[in-house]
């Protein structure tokens, strides 16, 4: 193999500013690629920029493709568990309003109880002893 057919990865490599050289940089991708297989690594490349995939739900997180399925285990915008939220804040609501109904029926309860005493009070009232 000709050396010139090899490059540093695109992922492991940074210089200072547009224009300087480009330099090694050993802290992220130290693989050497067949120019050929270039595109094909950058695509695996753990060092290859990576985004949280629930950025749309306000996660900030950017770090390199090896880091990204460590953050998706921390994560807390996935999908379902925005999802898993919103049911949350509405059954909260639906146990709030079933809270209100319940007070209601013993309110209700309560006052036909109240109303059932009266009427014995009465009935028992009419009960006149006979005198015998
Ligand atoms: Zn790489
Ligand atoms: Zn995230």
């Amino acid at each position: 193999m000709i050396e010139g057919l090899h490059v540093h990865c695109h992922f492991g490599v940074r210089r200072e500013a547009p224009g300087e050289p480009w330099q090694l940089d050993t802290s992220r991708c130290t693989e050497v690629v067949a120019r050929s297989e270039q595109g094909r690594h950058k695509k695996v490349c753990n060092y290859r920029p990576a985004r949280c995939k629930w950025i749309r739900h306000g996660c900030p997180w950017q770090g390199f493709r090896k880091d990204e399925a460590q953050h998706m285990t921390q994560c807390g915008h996935e999908e379902f568990k925005v999802q898993l939220r919103k049911l949350a804040e509405v059954s909260e609501q639906q146990v709030t309003n079933f809270r209100t109904i319940e007070e209601q029926t013993r309110k209700m309860e309560a006052m036909r109880a109240e109303q059932g005493r009266k009427q014995t009070e009465m009935d028992q009232a009419r009960e006149v002893p006979i005198a015998s």
